[in-house]
């Protein structure tokens, strides 16, 4: 396979650019390999610029779910831009991306726009922390929820792809205030809310970030009822799940409601936007309505907005949830059956996410994805890699599936799957 430009790039890139990357899981340092430096992306295609083509089960980390570059959206976003790129003012679309955002899930009633994923985890703890007078904050071993300050703490994607535990320029006495827990472990939840002072715990409903990792039966249930006990604010951190999972995310698949839930990936359908949403008295306490601060120059940017709401529409007019798990569930199901038959590996999956794990059984938590064999998952993401398929370049990560994967597509996937593993003797 030709890479001479990749090659060239990063070099260049490298002179320029910390790492030659602008965030670390693309160097591909995990799996050994110069990245790929990419010129386009179509449907359910990534083409780089030495002319490879790649099936594309990254989909810039989840938000291509209608596959890349869909023609109404890029209509949507020309036309969008033609009117102005921003206006540091209110615009009808911020408006109508909230409301679409309401209307798909009910449980909420008030939205702020921000810019990504990592804005709206920080603006959510800050809101929880000053709706409840209370500091500290509660979350789970692998879970990723961006990288500010109070979240970078045992951290699952990039953060537990390079093996760091927290890391240097955040002071000891910013997570002072955080608490961890494993997922999936009640015990270590009920312990440390019962001693008091937590404002808030925040989960990946099903876990993305250190590869597909879901809730045992009860667990959401009962970080539910702990909350509520203990007057702790439940936040959802559904960037990666929300309209993955299920047409209304967590809340569809589990039918549990949280006080907030923050997203981000989907609702940008490939421009950055996230969002933080919840019940009108805690949303209201965001300022100007409220005391807790929070703005932004770009925050709602109509391009961005355009790019969202055109995204959120097909997705709800086509069906599009409904039309991948068609094709999904045979191809799960076909992984699973291929899974339980060979040792050394395992299967997870959560609507239109899923990841394979080298491991015997499917994992529960960061520990027991720790103990995979991560040689073997270099090989394989080169392997494929090799036969044209584009997988997440790290064990800790989820893969998705877009509209436009098709039957043959996840065939393709299969096949090389069975190829790799006779190839490696399991
Ligand atoms: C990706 C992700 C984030 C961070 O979003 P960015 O847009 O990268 O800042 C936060 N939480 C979860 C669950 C994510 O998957």
């Amino acid at each position: 396979m030709k890479n001479k430009n990749s090659v060239f790039l990063f070099k260049r890139s490298m002179q320029s650019i910390p790492g030659g990357v602008d965030s670390p899981v693309r160097a591909f340092k995990s799996v050994g390999l110069n990245p790929v430096f990419v010129e386009r992306a179509e449907n359910q295609y990534i083409f780089d610029v030495d002319g490879n083509r790649y099936l594309d089960f990254v989909l810039t980390w989840g938000p291509a779910i209608l596959g890349h570059s869909h023609p109404e959206v890029l209509k949507s976003v020309e036309e969008t831009a033609k009117k102005g790129l921003s206006f540091g003012m209110p615009s009808p679309l911020e408006v109508e991306l909230a409301e679409k955002i309401k209307d798909m899930l009910p449980y909420i009633d008030k939205v702020r726009f921000v810019n990504s994923g990592t804005e709206a985890t920080m603006t959510a703890i800050r809101l929880a922390r000053g709706y409840t007078k209370r500091n500290k904050v509660l979350k789970f071993n692998g879970c990723y929820h961006g990288h500010h300050d109070a979240l970078l703490v045992q951290a699952g994607s990039g953060v537990a792809t390079f093996g760091i535990p927290s890391t240097p320029g955040i002071p000891e006495d910013t997570v002072k205030t955080t608490l961890t827990c494993e997922y999936n472990d009640l015990t270590c939840v009920e312990k440390a809310l019962r001693k008091g002072n937590v404002a808030c715990l925040i989960v990946e409903p099903v876990a993305g970030n250190m590869g597909v990792v879901k809730p045992e039966p009860g667990f959401l249930e009962g970080l539910r009822e702990l909350c509520t006990q203990t007057g702790t604010l439940l936040i959802f951190d559904e960037v990666m799940t929300g309209f993955r999972i299920h047409k209304k995310g967590a809340f569809g698949l589990f039918g549990i409601t949280p006080d907030i839930a923050t997203f981000g990936k989907v609702i940008g359908g490939g421009m950055p936007v996230g969002a933080v949403g919840g019940k009108k008295d805690i949303m209201d306490y965001l300022a100007p309505e409220g005391p807790v601060y929070q703005a932004g120059t770009l925050s709602g940017n109509p391009v961005a907005m355009a790019c969202g709401l055109k995204t959120l529409e097909i997705y709800e007019k086509e069906n599009v949830f409904d039309s991948i798990m068609e094709r999904a569930n045979k191809f799960f199901s076909e992984l699973e059956g291929l899974c339980s038959n060979v040792k050394g590996i395992s299967f997870n999956y959560a609507g239109t996410m899923f990841t394979l794990f080298f491991r015997d059984t499917a994992p529960k938590n960061l520990t027991e994805v720790n103990q995979c064999n991560f040689e073997r998952f270099s090989g394989f993401f080169k392997f494929m890699l090799e036969n044209g398929v584009l997988l997440p370049p790290s064990q800790y990560e989820a893969n998705f599936l877009s509209l436009k994967h098709t039957e043959e597509d996840l065939n393709l996937y299969i096949d090389l799957l069975k190829e790799f593993i006779e190839k490696e003797g399991m």
